[in-house]
């Protein structure tokens, strides 16, 4: 079923609360522009509850480029073939006048983590994505939620968001799911020219070779700068609980930004 109208998908989400059997609701949030990578955290939350939500939302606050927000990929009828493979329930289509009828007033922020890694680079972008996060959390109320890796800062930004305002719903990470090439799969992926595809697995290759060879994030950085990247940052962070070093690359090729994260022992079983 999908709602085009945010009320009347709030009225559904009341039935579901009367019904006898409501069961667990499942919730994956995406901007749309669906691939294998958004699929992968449909089907698992499709294994592990009694409803599975999927919301389609470019969330306009956490752009800091207007020009990377006006292209965005929109594959709407692909994506909606996907969500009923993947068994989805309910769809929400949620309109920006739904999402922001206080204009961005109240906002939730985060001010340590958020700050480095992509958070120095994009200025106000987590910002924007811990207040979608919250505000979907208050729309579709679920028991889980399902978030990729490939946005480890991110998912990392939302677990800590979800423990410190004591939301009661359960925070599932998934696993990146890559092209064969090793390429992280992304919505941006589609903009690529066929250059820069070919090019673009050069991330997923250093992260797994400086890893396993034992080189420097500086290493990784001339060598992306090489191959034509222009790097935003390449640094070992700490982090999950127990904490774990995990390498973070963010680079463009042209206009295209890409993102991307490995740790030591995902880069022994990466194929690239
Ligand atoms: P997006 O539509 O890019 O905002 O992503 C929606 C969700 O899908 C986020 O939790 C992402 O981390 C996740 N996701 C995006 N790409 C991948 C991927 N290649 N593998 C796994 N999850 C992904």
């Amino acid at each position: 079923m999908v709602f085009h109208k945010l009320k009347d998908w709030q009225l559904h989400r009341r039935t579901l609360e009367h019904r006898e059997a409501n069961g667990t609701v499942g919730f994956v949030p995406t901007m749309g522009a669906l691939h294998q990578g958004h699929r992968s955290l449909l089907e698992r939350a499709r294994q592990e509850n009694d409803h599975v939500v999927l919301s389609i939302f470019v969330n306009p606050t956490q752009f800091n480029n207007p020009n990377d927000f006006a292209k965005y990929p929109s594959t709407l009828e692909s994506d909606l073939k996907i969500a009923e493979e993947a068994g989805v329930d309910f769809v929400i289509l949620p309109t920006r006048e739904d999402i922001y009828p206080d204009d961005y007033r109240y906002r939730v922020m985060e001010t340590t983590f958020s700050k480095s890694l992509c958070g120095a680079h994009r200025p106000g972008h987590f910002d924007g994505v811990l207040t979608i996060v919250m505000k979907l959390f208050g729309l579709v109320r679920p028991h889980r939620a399902y978030f990729g890796q490939k946005d480890y800062q991110q998912l990392e930004l939302i677990r800590g968001m979800t423990k410190s305002f004591y939301l009661n719903l359960e925070i599932v990470p998934c696993p990146t799911l890559r092209e064969t090439d090793g390429l992280a799969m992304s919505s941006r992926n589609l903009r690529l020219t066929p250059a820069q595809r070919k090019n673009a697995p050069q991330i997923a290759r250093l992260l797994k070779s400086s890893l396993l060879e034992n080189k420097t994030t500086d290493w990784v950085k001339a060598e992306l700068s090489k191959s034509g990247f222009l790097v935003d940052y390449v640094e070992d962070v700490a982090v999950g609980q127990p904490p774990e070093t995990r390498r973070f690359v963010a680079a463009s090729l042209g206009e295209i930004r890409l993102i991307d994260n490995l740790s030591p022992s995902e880069a022994k079983d990466l194929e690239v």
